[in-house]
């Protein structure tokens, strides 16, 4: 029996996956079972930030695998504790604390438990606590019960109704549309600085800053998604500082690149002082109050700790930068009809494509189209949305490896011109 129909079989068909069993990797390559081999620009959805088995990461995970795999959060273990130093005083910059889960919507699901008890702390002025936490459209927070409601996208959400209550979504880089937004129950704000799954949209330098005063006035709680954006992805540290350095979350959620490959996320809040006593937003989380079995193990520490330390060493952040000119460069001198415009940043990208060029059959968008083609001629991407092709390369991704990629995808956006469609 081969691999899709033991999974056919037995395996939750939540996915509709792609006709391909893969089997190994190495750096920017992946190998299927047949022994194919692919350039892979999809990367975990960007959670092999360092590429395939990276050997840093790699020796880390094997050395700790013969010393201590997991023990319980009722003990200190050495790389929880180095790994939070490291994302505070080397990614961050800000003096906060940080909590470990294993992946980005249990992130998400500890910012809005963390909103909910600054709602307690500081309540509306009838002394009912303040609990609503204002998304946006088009976002994509994950798909636990509390992410999922965050989540401004109802395809999502169908069919899991009631969601969790306590929120409501804006239009994204609308700046009008802040103005009366805050409610009395209203708490705290929670955002992609760059959407991902959403299409690739930035979010402007205007609008952050206009939503940093909002929730200056209000007393709200701004929290950062950086799930998929962070840790030198989009060309700094943090996606949020590439448009709007100067501005201080409240709290910010990270997963994917992170872990180099290995399920990790966390949640920061804070140091800052919320009252007279000052006490610290981040003590708000306190004994009891939020835990995790597996959150920040000793085995997924310290290769989250590897990769993180190598993407500084490096300085992959501004590798991000100059291969986002290269890629940005080499698109626009196809002057493809059916190439919209190039989203992003660094090294999170959507090609915008011109669905009026590109005939689809039933079912299929064509992102998926263009998506289906490439993995044929040897190149893995993933869609963003129905009209946007996503660019995930690994942060330490060279020129040959950008220009190979580019050359198929110009080969296959080649074939979609005007006159073919009458
Ligand atoms: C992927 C993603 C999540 C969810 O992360 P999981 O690890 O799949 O739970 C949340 N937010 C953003 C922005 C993401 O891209």
């Amino acid at each position: 029996m081969n691999t899709s129909e033991t999974f056919n079989d037995h395996v939750m068909a939540t996915y509709g996956r792609f006709p391909l069993t893969l089997v190994e990797g190495h750096g920017a390559r992946v190998r299927d079972d047949a022994g194919r081999e692919y350039l892979d620009f999809c990367m975990g959805i960007a959670a092999c930030s360092l590429g395939h088995c990276h050997p840093r990461v790699v020796d880390a995970i094997r050395e700790q695998a013969g010393k201590l795999l997991h023990v319980s959060n009722l003990y200190f273990t050495d790389n929880q504790g180095l790994l939070a130093k490291e994302i505070n005083q080397n990614h961050v910059g800000l003096e906060g604390k940080i909590f470990f889960s294993n992946s980005g919507a249990e992130a998400n699901d500890g910012l809005i438990k963390s909103a909910r008890r600054y709602g307690h702390l500081k309540p509306q002025a009838n002394g009912k606590p303040r609990f609503e936490v204002v998304t946006f459209k088009q976002s994509f927070h994950g798909r636990t019960l509390g992410s999922m409601s965050a989540t401004g996208q109802a395809k999502i959400q169908q069919g899991f109704d009631p969601l969790l209550p306590g929120f409501r979504y804006l239009p994204y880089n609308d700046v009008a549309a802040l103005e009366d937004s805050v409610k009395d129950e209203t708490v705290a704000f929670l955002l992609e600085p760059l959407q991902g799954e959403g299409g690739v949209n930035v979010a402007s330098k205007e609008f952050l800053e206009a939503l940093a005063i909002l929730c200056k006035k209000h007393d709200l709680l701004l929290m950062f998604d950086e799930v998929q954006a962070g840790f030198g992805r989009c060309g700094e540290a943090m996606a949020w500082r590439v448009n709007a350095p100067d501005i201080e979350p409240d709290g910010i959620s990270w997963a994917k690149g992170m872990g180099g490959g290995v399920p990790i996320g966390c949640f920061w809040l804070n140091d800052r002082a919320v009252d007279e006593k000052g006490t610290k937003l981040s003590s708000l989380m306190g004994p009891g109050s939020h835990g995790s079995t597996y959150g920040g193990n000793p085995l997924v520490c310290a290769a989250s700790l590897e990769t993180l330390r190598e993407i500084r060493e490096q300085n992959l952040a501004k590798n991000a930068i100059k291969m986002e000119g290269r890629i940005r460069a080499e698109i626009a001198s196809w002057k493809l009809p059916v190439v919209t415009e190039v989203r992003g940043l660094g090294l999170l990208l959507g090609i915008g494509l011109n669905p009026n060029l590109i005939p689809v059959s039933e079912g299929e968008t064509c992102a998926l189209k263009v998506v289906k083609s490439l993995m044929v001629k040897g190149l893995l991407l993933a869609p963003a949305g129905p009209e946007t092709i996503r660019l995930l390369p690994p942060l330490n991704v060279t020129d040959a490896e950008i220009d190979e990629a580019l050359a198929l995808i110009k080969g296959v956006l080649s074939e979609f011109l005007p006159e073919q469609i009458s």
